[in-house]
């Protein structure tokens, strides 16, 4: 047997939407770092300039940014067709945009009987646009991409499909209804199409990661002010037995190996990527 390695994915072309943000950069750089093709399809071209442009340099291979709106079928099909100009077929796609908002977020974790005066604060206010964005962003935003930028896969049966679930998708989180169902969502697609594209040649998995400090997040689990955990924040780490927050960089394994032939045989599965915290029963 030859020594495993992840030379398989070395010149494959692979799609990452949202790829310019903090989780998906470093998704990037270690499908760079196995000499991947990588095109970096997120709303921010500028950004998505400016980090491929620096992972290209990095790991000397075709690393572009693309425009592209995961909510938008057209903006996807023409990043497609500029793909398929300048780095061949498309072999694999991560959905890596998604996140939550403040608009979908309740002030409050539960209602109290003080909060009945108040019900801005709780579920009562919330306002259904802020729901709908949220829940497109992350359901619709990974259904899209993927009835566009898996063409080339079918017709070559071959391909993999990396989604971004949450924690939230197995236990909602309180304050981001619209955040958790919607990554409960993904993970019930995820499965779904596993079975869809099975006889194809296509497998279809999700990573959950755990708590990453990020943009979307810090408002929520950091104090501003002193720069110390908020309560919530520090909630979570008391709850993820390894007792630290994510670094972006913990995602890259397992990103590899679900992209690899290496997990060829594994198709319709979740992997937490969580310091514990979904092992862990809070006692
Ligand atoms: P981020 O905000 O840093 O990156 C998201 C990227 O998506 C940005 O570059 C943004 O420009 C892009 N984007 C937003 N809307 C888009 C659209 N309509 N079309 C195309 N691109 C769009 O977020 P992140 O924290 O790196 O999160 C990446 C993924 O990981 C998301 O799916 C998020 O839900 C998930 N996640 C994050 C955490 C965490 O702790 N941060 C935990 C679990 C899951």
């Amino acid at each position: 047997m030859k020594a495993m390695s992840f030379e398989d994915l070395r010149g494959k072309v692979c799609v990452i939407t949202g790829g310019a943000g903090v989780l998906g950069s470093a998704m990037v750089k270690a499908m760079a770092s196995v000499g991947m093709k990588i095109a970096i399809a997120d709303i921010n071209k500028e950004t998505a300039d400016k980090v491929a442009a620096e992972i290209a340099a990095e790991y000397h291979t075709d690393v572009i940014g693309v425009e592209a709106n995961v909510l938008d079928k057209p903006s996807l099909e023409n990043a497609k067709k500029e793909i398929n100009e300048k780095l061949g077929e498309i072999h694999i796609l991560v959905n890596g945009a998604g996140g939550n908002s403040p608009q979908a977020t309740t002030k409050v974790e539960q209602i109290t009987e003080n909060d009945l005066d108040k019900l801005e604060d709780t579920f009562y206010g919330l306002a259904i646009e802020g729901f709908d964005k949220v829940y497109a962003l992350n359901f619709k935003g990974t259904l899209l991409p993927t009835m566009v930028f898996t063409t080339d896969m079918l017709k070559n049966k071959k391909g993999v499909v990396l989604n971004i679930s949450s924690m939230n998708s197995y236990k909602p989180l309180t304050k981001i209804p619209a955040y958790s169902a919607a990554k409960a969502s993904v993970n019930n697609f995820t499965e779904w199409l596993s079975v869809h594209l099975a006889k194809v040649g296509i497998r279809v998995n999700a990573i959950a990661p755990g708590f990453f400090i990020t943009h979307q997040n810090r408002f929520l689990v950091m104090d501003e002010k002193t720069g110390n955990y908020s309560p919530r924040g520090q909630k979570i780490v008391d709850n993820t037995p390894m007792g630290k927050f994510g670094q972006p960089e913990d995602l890259q394994g397992a990103t590899l190996f679900l992209l690899s032939e290496i997990s060829s045989f594994i198709t319709g599965i979740v992997v937490p990527v969580d310091g514990g915290y979904s092992a862990f029963g809070g006692v």
